[in-house]
């Protein structure tokens, strides 16, 4: 920030500068323009006149009345007479030439002996000029020229005098011819140009001036007999030098900035264009005096000051256009940078990537390959598990066996007596009898078939597919193959399940497999008490499921046989009667229908065996898991 604002301020300082140095050389260049054009000016309008005192000094006239003795005596007539003429001539040639105030004749002694101003009453004539510098130059031989106040007409003039030679007496000087040519034309012109110029004198006494103000000041302070010799010789009692203005005029022609600013010699007309000026001066050709121009610098200046802002704006927009671009550059390389560790990062991260997959494939192989091992296991296991139910099926298959057989023992031996004696009365020709003992074979065929039927679906090997069993079915079933047991056991049972009451979600088949078996144990486990009663209740829970128990009146569960009672081959019957299968079996079968078996003694004494199977709902809950 510190080497913006300096070189702002650096720019704004160097734009001032070359500007000022510019507007000034510039400004010089017009004074110097201006000096030039005021200086053929007057020279213009002086030397339109100048000649006309060396006319004056040929013409006969004149010097026919210098040549008349001057005295009171004869011959005044004759001199008034050449004085009217010389009079009237010199008037003639005054009034060719507006701006001459006045044309007269001196003799020797500096009295004027002519003028063109004889008519009027405040004339020159008889005036004794001897004093003038321009008279006394002049009768010693040497034209002169001279700015002065004469004292007559009280009027300031430039005076051209010039020696009057008489060729008739040797040449020598006779009188002086003079010309008072007024300059005050100049300084009006001036005036109405507006702008400060002036004429100095040799002495440094200002002549002319616009602002008026200034007329009669010096340049530098004189000395006070020069001024008083000044005023007598050549300003007729002037205040002169009263106002110094402090210009060195052997600076001023390459031209010098001065202060009038406050200074007493500071005119009205001058403070408004400004404090500070261009002082230029140069000499007027053939004379001492000096022509002076003002020029205001403040142009120049409010110029500078205009260009030193540019400077300053347009060096503040190039620095902004750096910064610019700098800011460009740095986000350029920031993005750029950013984009190369963004890579980088992405390599990094396509590395680690394609390790975790590699690590993440070989993890999933293992995986597969062990779920592949697992699914085998669990395959083979269900095999098994499958093959171990229908192994138990075949055991409860075998235990119906003696009961089933018997029951069909009876219907056998009928039909054997019935179609004996059918063949018998056939032979008679008692047909209709043979007939009506066919018939009742037929019926016996059909009740053997409906003892064989049950047995031969429950045989079956199938894999187990839930359905809407009744439970009260289920039991009824599997009681019915168990009839002929039972009732050889002396079991009183006492069946509290209703048909179309509890509906459970399970393979009918299975349910009856477990019942089969349980109410085998309970039969057994009666065998030796006196009271034998099989009691099969199912009831509802909160959960929806459904409890199925099967309560015996029989010896009832000890400690240890409680603790291991679905252990596979724990049994406590003898070698041939049990292989400690069923139980196992029966709590797998159950488990797989997403129930339990549990097993619990009586509090009257007796061992209770509780199903707890799935309610019918648990089909939609199924469904939903496994559409
Ligand atoms: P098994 O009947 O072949 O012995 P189980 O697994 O069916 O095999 O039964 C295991 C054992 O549980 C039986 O040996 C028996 O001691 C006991 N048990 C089963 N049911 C009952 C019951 N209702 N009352 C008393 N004990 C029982």
């Amino acid at each position: 920030m510190a080497a913006i604002v300096l070189i702002l301020a650096l720019a704004g300082l160097v734009g001032y500068q070359v500007a000022e140095r510019f507007g000034m050389r510039v400004l010089r260049a017009e004074a110097q323009h201006r000096l030039d054009l005021l200086a053929s000016a007057i020279d213009a309008d002086v030397t339109r006149v100048t000649h006309i005192p060396g006319v004056l000094s040929l013409n006969a006239d004149i010097l026919d009345l210098l040549r008349l003795p001057n005295g009171e005596s004869g011959e005044h007539g004759k001199r008034s007479e050449q004085r009217r003429v010389v009079n009237r001539y010199l008037e003639r040639l005054s009034a060719q030439h507006v701006d001459s105030l006045a044309v007269f004749v001196m003799d020797v002694t500096g009295r004027v002996v002519a003028s063109s101003d004889w008519i009027l009453s405040d004339n020159l004539l008889d005036a004794d000029l001897s004093r003038r510098p321009y008279f006394r130059e002049a009768i010693n031989g040497a034209p002169f020229r001279q700015y002065a106040v004469d004292g007559v007409r009280d009027e300031p003039g430039y005076f051209f005098a010039q020696p009057i030679r008489d060729e008739k007496q040797d040449w020598r000087i006779v009188g002086v011819a003079v010309l008072k040519a007024s300059i005050r034309g100049v300084e009006r012109g001036w005036l109405a140009n507006d702008a400060p110029a002036m004429i100095v004198d040799g002495n440094g006494v200002v002549l002319l001036s616009a602002p008026p103000e200034w007329r009669y000041a010096t340049l530098q302070p004189l000395p006070g007999e020069q001024v008083a010799e000044l005023i007598k010789a050549q300003f007729d009692g002037r205040q002169l030098g009263i106002l110094s203005l402090g210009i060195d005029i052997g600076k001023t022609p390459a031209g010098e900035v001065m202060e009038f600013s406050g200074r007493a010699a500071e005119p009205a007309s001058l403070a408004a264009r400004g404090k500070r000026f261009l002082v230029m001066s140069r000499n007027l050709p053939g004379t001492a005096w000096h022509l002076l121009v003002l020029s205001s610098v403040r142009p120049v200046r409010s110029q500078a000051i205009a260009y030193a802002a540019l400077a300053v704006a347009v060096s503040a927009s190039l620095i902004l256009w750096a910064l610019y671009l700098r800011q460009r550059r740095r986000v350029l390389q920031a993005r750029l940078g950013a984009q190369v560790l963004l890579e980088a990062a992405n390599r990094e991260l396509e590395d680690k990537v394609a390790m975790r997959t590699a690590d993440m494939t070989r993890t999933v192989q293992t995986l597969e390959a062990e779920v592949g091992e697992r699914l085998r296991a669990e395959k083979t296991l269900r095999a098994a598990q499958e093959e171990l139910i229908q192994a138990g099926k075949l055991a409860v298959l075998g235990q119906l066996a003696t009961g089933i057989t018997h029951e069909l023992n009876q219907p056998l031996g009928a039909v054997r007596t019935l179609t004996g004696n059918a063949i018998e009365f056939m032979r008679r020709g008692e047909t209709e009898t043979a007939e009506k003992n066919l018939r009742i074979v037929c019926d016996l065929a059909d009740q053997m078939g409906g003892i064989i039927t049950p047995l031969k679906s429950f045989a079956r090997k199938s894999p187990a597919v839930p359905s809407r069993v009744d439970v009260a079915h289920a039991v009824g079933s599997a009681l019915f193959l168990l009839d002929q047991s039972l009732r050889r056991s002396g079991v009183r049972v006492d069946n509290r399940c209703v048909a179309g009451e509890r509906y459970s979600w399970c393979d009918q088949n299975r349910l009856q497999q477990v019942l089969i078996n349980l109410i085998g144990n309970a039969a057994d486990a009666m065998t030796a008490c006196p009271e034998r009663v099989l009691e099969i209740a199912a009831e509802a829970r909160s959960d929806g499921s459904v409890c199925l128990a099967v309560s015996d009146t029989g010896c009832g569960l000890p400690e240890d046989v409680l603790n291991r009672l679905f252990e596979p081959f724990f049994t406590t019957k003898g070698a041939g009667e049990g292989l400690g299968l069923g139980l196992a079996i029966s709590r797998d079968i159950v488990r797989d229908f997403g129930g339990d078996l549990l097993a619990e003694n009586r509090v009257g004494g007796g061992a209770r065996f509780i199903i707890v199977l799935p309610g019918e709902n648990a089909r939609e809950s199924a469904e939903s898991v496994s559409p």
